[in-house]
């Protein structure tokens, strides 16, 4: 069945044949009669990163819809040609204007609640050491201690957030050599 988010291919990416409904490991999938491309929709991979200083979290707040004015942590999606580490980095550079020393992993997430579709977030931390200048995808930042959260956090930022105070506090960060 098709999740409300999900969005469907028509026709085959490949050779432009319509795709017709087809039982693939027991689930309906858009199939190409033609040259057998199957449309899977896996969810797409993205990176974030957990900007602390001091037990402060950054968060920029979301110019654009969907979820406009929604606080989130920095990152966005992964480029085909590159790692998640490297998808980070460069994400944050756009973002938040510096260069990133990622240091630990804080979780993998499930995000069912974007309307573009379901994604993968990979989470990871780094200490916040540089100057922001925000990009024009955000219109504004602020440096949260933890009782002062706002409430509209979008995605599952706010559940990693909970992730990595607990992490931090039973001293269980997964390190990235
Ligand atoms: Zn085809």
């Amino acid at each position: 069945m098709a999740s409300v988010h999900e969005r469907l291919y028509r026709f085959c990416p490949t050779c432009k044949t319509k795709l017709k409904r087809k039982l693939i490991d027991r689930r309906r999938l858009l199939f190409c009669s033609n040259c057998s491309f199957t449309f899977w929709n896996n969810p797409k991979p993205v990176t974030i990163v957990i900007l602390h200083d001091n037990g402060k979290i950054l968060l920029l707040q979301r110019a654009n819809k969907p979820l406009k004015n929604f606080w989130c942590l920095p990152g966005g999606y992964i480029d085909y040609e590159e790692t998640p580490e490297e998808a980070i980095r460069r994400e944050t550079k756009e973002e938040v204007g510096f260069d990133v020393g990622i240091e630990s992993l804080v979780g993998v997430y499930r995000i069912d609640n974007d309307p573009r579709g379901v994604n993968i977030d990979i989470i990871y931390e780094a200490e916040l050491k540089g100057k922001i200048l925000l990009s024009e995808e955000h219109h504004n930042y602020n440096l949260f201690a933890i009782e002062e959260l706002p409430a509209k956090i979008a995605y599952k930022h706010r559940e990693a957030i909970n992730d990595w105070l607990k992490n931090k506090e039973q001293g269980k960060q997964k390190f990235i050599p």
